[in-house]
C-alpha cells in the first residue's frame, strides 16, 4: 500500500506554499513597523524547556507533545535503561519558550538595554485530535518581546495583530478581540483559591477532568466545553475583582490605548489561556463566523515569570501567536482568499525542433535577467506550445521560427492583448520586464 502522510498533517502544494510566504512575508512586514525582527529557533528543544516554561499540568505539555529520541536512547528507552534528561527532546508546541529561551542564552537582554522585539514563523506540534483547523503541525507567525512591562507593549502588539489580520482581508466585522487580565503572583493565588473553592462546593455537578485538575490548575475548568461545568463556571468568582492595584492600573491602561487607537474590543473576565505562564494581560482573536468549534485565529499576552521559570534572570515579556490553517479558513468563510497570481512571464516556443538548442540558450539568459521563463521539455508541437504557456500563465510567447531566427529576432506575442511584434533576442528581457 502507497504510504501517506501522517494524520493530522498536510501538504502545503505550491499555490498554499505561496500563500504561506505571503503571508509571513506580510505578517513579518506589518511586524517590522513595530520593530519586530526576524529570529529562527529549532524546531526541536529539550523536553524540560517546556515543562518548566509552558507547566507540566498543561494539556499541551501533559497530553500534547511529540517527543524525539536518537535511535540509540530510543532503544535504551525500550530496554528499560534510563535516558538522560538532556537527551529528551520534543517538537516545539509553540514558539515562546524556545524563543525566550533563545533570548537568554544568546544573552540578548543587556542592562538598560531597549527591549528585545522579535518575530517567528514556521511549524509548531501538538498530538491533538486532528479535525477541521486542528491539526498535529500547524504553523504559525509571532512575536516576542523581552525586557519590558510597559503597558505600550501589550497595546502595541494587540494592534498589530488585529493590523495585521485586517491588512490579510479577514473583515473587521467578522473578528472579535477579547481581553482580560490573569493577575499576577501576588493577586493570582487568592482568586485561584476561590476558584478552586467554587469547583470544590459544586464537584458533583462537574466533569471529571475539571474534578482531577482542581488541586493543579483550576482556571482550566473556564475553558471546560461540558455543558455542565460552564454552567458552574458562569457563577465562578471574576479574575477582574481580584486584581490588585499594580495589575488593576495595567490592565486600564492597555485598555485606553486600545480605545484610543480605535480598536474594538471585549473585556471576557473568563479568558485564561491553555499556558501556565501568562501573567496579567491576555487576549484572544476570534472569527465570529468560524462553521467549526476552531475560531480562536491568534492570541497571546504578557508572561513576566517564563524566563525566570525557564532559569534566566527576571525579565517581563509579551507575545503572541497567530494560526495560519485557521487564518485561511477565516479569509476562505469571508471569500477573501486573494487570487494565486502565479504565472510565468515568458515561454520561449519553437517552430521546428533545430531551434531548440536555442530556446533553451533564449531561456537561459532571460532567466539571468530575472524573468521567470519556462519552454517544452516534451516534444510538443507549436499548438501544443502554445496551449501549455496558456496552462502556465504566460504573459508572453517569444516564437523561434526559421525567419526570426535568421534575423537574430523572435515574434513576440502578448498572450493578454494577442499583440505580435518583432524583437532582437538580446532585447526580450527588457521588452518583457
Ligand atoms: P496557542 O499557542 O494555543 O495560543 O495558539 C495560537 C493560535 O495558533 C491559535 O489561535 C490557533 O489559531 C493556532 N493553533 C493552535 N493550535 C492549533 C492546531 N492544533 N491546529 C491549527 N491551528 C492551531
Amino acid at each position: 500500500m502507497a504510504i501517506t502522510r501522517p494524520e493530522g498533517t498536510f501538504d502545503m502544494l505550491p499555490a498554499e506554499a505561496r500563500f504561506w510566504a505571503r503571508y509571513r512575508d506580510a505578517a513579518f512586514q506589518t511586524f517590522e513597523r513595530y520593530g519586530y525582527q526576524a529570529i529562527e529557533t529549532p524546531v526541536f528543544e529539550k523536553t524540560d524547556l517546556f515543562v518548566r516554561g509552558i507547566g507540566e499540568a498543561t494539556d499541551v505539555v501533559s497530553k500534547e507533545m511529540f517527543h524525539v529520541l536518537s535511535g540509540g536512547n530510543l532503544g535504551k528507552l525500550v530496554a528499560g535503561e534510563r535516558v538522560d534528561s538532556r537527551s529528551r527532546f520534543s517538537l516545539r508546541p509553540e514558539g515562546t519558550a524556545g524563543v525566550v529561551r533563545a533570548i537568554a542564552q544568546n544573552g540578548l537582554i543587556e542592562q538598560g538595554a531597549p527591549p528585545v522585539k522579535v518575530a517567528y514563523a514556521g511549524p509548531m506540534f501538538r498530538a491533538e485530535r486532528p479535525q477541521h483547523g486542528r491539526q498535529r503541525q500547524f504553523n504559525q507567525v509571532g512575536i516576542e518581546c523581552l525586557g519590558a512591562d510597559d503597558p505600550t507593549i501589550d497595546a502595541e502588539g494587540i494592534i498589530m495583530a488585529m493590523r495585521f489580520f485586517l491588512s490579510l482581508g479577514i473583515p473587521a466585522q467578522n473578528m472579535k478581540l477579547l481581553v482580560n487580565s490573569m493577575g499576577c503572583e501576588a493577586c493570582r493565588p487568592a482568586y485561584r483559591e476561590a476558584v478552586k473553592a467554587h469547583i470544590e462546593a459544586h464537584a458533583q455537578d462537574m466533569c471529571d477532568d475539571c474534578r482531577r485538575r482542581v488541586e493543579i490548575n483550576p482556571l482550566r475548568a473556564f475553558d471546560c466545553k461540558e455543558e455542565a461545568c460552564q454552567q458552574v463556571m458562569a457563577s465562578a468568582p471574576l479574575i477582574v475583582d481580584w486584581l490588585d492595584d499594580e495589575c488593576r492600573s495595567h490592565y486600564e491602561q492597555v485598555l485606553s490605548y486600545l480605545d484610543a487607537a480605535g480598536i474594538a474590543y471585549e473585556q471576557d473576565a473568563t479568558l485564561v489561556r491553555g499556558l501556565d505562564y501568562y501573567t496579567r494581560t491576555v487576549f484572544e482573536i476570534q472569527v465570529s463566523t468560524a462553521t467549526s468549534g476552531q475560531n480562536a485565529i491568534g492570541g497571546g499576552g504578557r508572561y513576566d515569570k517564563l524566563m525566570e521559570q525557564i532559569g534566566g534572570k527576571p525579565t517581563p515579556g509579551f507575545g503572541f501567536a497567530l494560526g495560519y490553517e485557521r487564518s485561511v479558513i477565516a479569509l476562505q468563510e469571508a471569500g477573501a482568499m486573494p487570487e494565486d497570481a502565479w504565472g510565468v512571464d515568458l515561454f520561449v516556443a519553437v517552430v521546428e525542433d533545430a531551434a531548440r538548442a536555442q530556446a533553451f540558450d533564449v531561456a537561459q539568459k532571460c532567466r539571468d535577467a530575472g524573468l521567470r521563463v519556462e519552454l517544452d521539455h516534451q516534444g510538443r508541437s507549436l499548438k501544443s506550445q502554445f496551449k501549455l504557456a496558456d496552462k502556465l500563465g504566460a504573459a508572453y510567447v517569444a516564437i523561434l521560427g526559421p525567419d526570426e531566427l535568421a534575423a537574430g529576432q523572435a515574434t513576440l506575442r502578448n498572450m493578454e492583448t494577442h499583440e505580435e511584434r518583432a524583437v532582437p533576442l538580446s532585447e526580450l528581457p527588457a521588452v518583457v520586464q
